[in-house]
Formats: structure tokens, sequence, C-alpha cells
């Protein structure tokens, strides 16, 4: 049964972008994989074609179209592969900062150009010695006249390499009491005196994803790239995790959907003792048990996105699927490559890739374990 946010329009856009990734993208991915990064003109090319940030105004290059639209670029992309993240990224998470707080000036100026693919855009929080801790980032930004002066470094940052439009979180107030409202958010454009990029990581997955350092020394930022108000960064950045932590629960039932179809077309064709795999109770068994924990996953995911769509608070419960639909997708590579015997440790089975790119899922958009405190927290606890 499909999804309630789903209507007729929302399939027949999935099938044109699926005709899209046929062509311009599923017969390029391996190359992409090989060359650690997806080529920018695969970004105007989804530009054109209206799949990059449809849910934003007409105006701004967009089509004001509901977010169920952006539920099927995710979920598209994601069966593509994981490495296709940084374009939900630009989407979902980092383009509505500058939708939700952005001055008209701001969205002018870079929202159209987001649109278009010419623009790719990247959120940088974390830092060599604060992850989790988001409170705890070092990176500094002083107002010297029409300026903010910023120092510091950021890692692990998707689309660094690429991006063109990064917006940083920085303490404007170092000395705040509590930390978290000496935060503000800064848009830094390519180019700007002072930022350079670090290194290009070197990651046991998602390989295609160019994920990348980015250093600020004495970095000259004007002052209207500001984003909302000085000291209300994290109380930003706190509303629209939800949305990221949404978008990777996304992807992570989906990866799962894949890797179990993968797994149930394998097992029927491999042999073993004169007979396919698939007829062994614990093939079975086991195929049975990652069928009930999709469905499951799909039907909590659905009624979340629709709750989502809604404008209702969803905070306890997108971390509730954040956790548990990586952590599924997880063990169901896990289940999924013993299935396939040695061909799953070989690169040519797409389930050794799947493999080695869902664990971070449990990691980013804030670790499973922080998922957990904030269930907790909201608990009562
Ligand atoms: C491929 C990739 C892409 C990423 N993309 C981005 C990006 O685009 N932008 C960005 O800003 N960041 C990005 N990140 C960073 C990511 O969000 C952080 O790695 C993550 O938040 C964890 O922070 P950390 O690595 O510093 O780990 P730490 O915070 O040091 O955590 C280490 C371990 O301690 C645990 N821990 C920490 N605090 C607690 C606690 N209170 N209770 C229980 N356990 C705790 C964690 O759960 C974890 O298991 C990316 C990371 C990766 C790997």
């Amino acid at each position: 049964m499909a999804a309630s946010y789903l209507q007729e329009e929302h399939e027949i856009f999935r099938e044109s972008l699926r005709k899209f990734l046929e062509k311009e993208a599923y017969p390029n991915y391996e190359k992409w994989e090989e060359d650690r990064i997806i080529p920018r003109e695969f970004w105007r090319k989804m530009g054109e074609q209206g799949f990059l940030c449809p849910d934003i105004d007409e105006k701004y290059g967009g089509s004001n179209v509901d977010w169920g639209f952006s539920v099927i670029i995710n979920e598209e992309l994601e069966r593509v592969g994981s490495g296709m993240v940084g374009i939900g990224l630009h989407n979902d998470i980092v383009v509505p900062y500058i939708t939700a707080y952005g001055t008209d000036e701001q969205k002018e100026k870079w929202l159209p150009k987001c649109a278009a693919g010419e623009i790719i855009t990247a959120i940088a929080m974390t830092e060599p010695g604060a992850g989790s801790d988001l409170a705890g980032i070092r990176t500094t930004a002083r107002l010297d006249g029409d300026h903010y002066i910023v120092n510091g470094e950021k890692t692990f940052i998707t689309n660094g390499i690429h991006s063109d439009l990064i917006i940083i979180a920085c303490k404007t107030d170092p000395h705040a009491v509590p930390r978290h409202k000496g935060v503000s958010l800064l848009a830094v454009e390519r180019g700007t005196e002072g930022f350079s990029r670090g290194r290009k990581l070197n990651k046991v997955g998602l390989h295609c994803q160019d994920t990348a350092e980015l250093i600020f020394e004495d970095c000259r930022v004007p002052k209207e790239n500001l984003i909302g108000e000085e000291g209300k960064g994290f109380l930003y950045l706190m509303e629209k995790l939800q949305q990221e932590r949404l978008v990777v629960a996304i992807a992570a039932q989906v990866a799962a959907e894949e890797m179990l179809k993968l797994t149930i077309n394998y097992v029927k064709n491999r042999e073993a003792f004169g007979k396919p795999i698939s007829q062994f109770q614990n093939t079975q068994f086991k195929i049975a048990e990652m069928a009930t924990d999709i469905e499951m996953g799909r039907v909590f995911l659905d009624q979340l996105i629709t709750e989502h769509m809604a404008g209702k608070d969803v905070v306890t419960k997108v971390s509730m699927a954040k956790w548990k639909l990586t952590e599924n997708a997880s063990k169901i590579a896990a289940e999924c490559m013993q299935l396939h015997g040695g061909y799953g440790y070989m690169e040519e089975y797409e389930i050794a890739r799947r493999f080695r790119d869902i664990p971070v899922a449990s990691i980013y958009a804030g670790t499973n374990e922080i998922m957990k405190t904030i269930i907790a927290k909201n608990m009562g606890l």
C-alpha cells in the first residue's frame, strides 16, 4: 500500500526521476566511486530537470511542491547508492537553513543557483575536537566592522570539496553561559579570503561522496552572511536536525530494502548440496526475519514522514527512527553478506559496497547513542 502522503503526481515524478537516474547515474556510479567524487555536471543535470530543491518557492527556482517529492528524491538516490547522500544533504538539510532563516537578499542571491545545481552547499558543525558535543565547538567569529573574522577548523564535511556555500556553526560569543547561546550560523562562500580546504578524507565507504576538512584562518565573512540572528545558531540547528535525521532514516530504510532484494535474488539462484540455498530453512528464517524488520520499519517511517509533513513535533519519534532503522540496516547488511557466502565479500557484488556504506548512518546526523539520550530525556528520565 502506498504511503498516505503519496499521490499520483508523486509517482509520476518518481518515474521520471528513475528514468533520469537510469541514464545519468546507474551507468556511471562505479566510475564515480573509483574517482572518489560525483562530477559537478551531474548536479547541474539534476537541477535542469527540477530534481534539486523542488520544495522551494517558484520565484527562487523551485517547484513549490510538498516535501513528499523530496522523500522520493532521497529514496531514488539511495537506490543508486549511499554515496549520493550529499545531494539530499544539499536539498533537505542545508538549503532549508536559507529558506527558513535567510534574508530576502540571501534567498535571491543563493537559492536560484542552489536549485540549478550551480551552487553546491554544505553544513559544517563538526570539528576535530567536537562532534556530539556541538556546544563545545571552538571556531570563533569576531565582528570587525562589516565583517566577521572567522578562525577554526571543521572536519568530516559532506560536499566538502564541491561546496560553493558552506553554512558554518561558530561561536560569536565564546564566553556565553550556557555555551550553546554563543553559537551562530554564517554562510561562507567559495573564494572567501582566509578560507581553504584541507584533506579530502579517505573513508571506509561512501567512496563517491566528497568528505573534507575546512580551514578558516582570519577568514573575512561579510556581516550580511549571518544566517538569522546572532546567538540563535544552536536553536536553528536543533530545529533543522530533525529533517536531517529523518533523511538518514529514509536512506537506511531504502538501503535495507535494496539489500534484501539483492539477497532474495541471490539465494534463489545460488545452489549448494543440489538445491537453491533459498530452500534451506536457515535462509528462509533469516529472510523472513529481515522482511519483518523492514516491513515494520517502513510503516513507522511512512507515519513519521506524514507527521513531519503536517508540521507535528516529531523530535522523539525521529530519534527513534534514526537509531532503529540505521541499526536494522547494519544488521541486515551483515546477514545479507553472510547469505552471499564468499561472493558477498567481493566488490563486484553490490552487497559488498552496501555493507561498507551503511555503518556510518549510525554515526552521522547525531550518533545513535545521542538519539537514545534525546529519547530518554523526552521521556522524563
Ligand atoms: C562520512 C561522514 C560525513 C559527515 N558529514 C558531516 C557534515 O556534513 N557536517 C558536519 O558538521 N558533520 C558531519 N559529520 C560528523 C558527524 O556528525 C560526527 O562524526 C558525529 O556527530 C559524531 O561526532 P564525533 O565523530 O566527534 O564523535 P564523538 O562525539 O567523539 O563520539 C564518539 C563516541 O562517543 C559516544 N558519545 C559521545 N557523547 C556521548 C554521550 N553523551 N552519551 C553516550 N555516548 C556518547 C558517541 O555516540 C560515539 O560512539 C560526518 C561524519 C562522517 C563520518
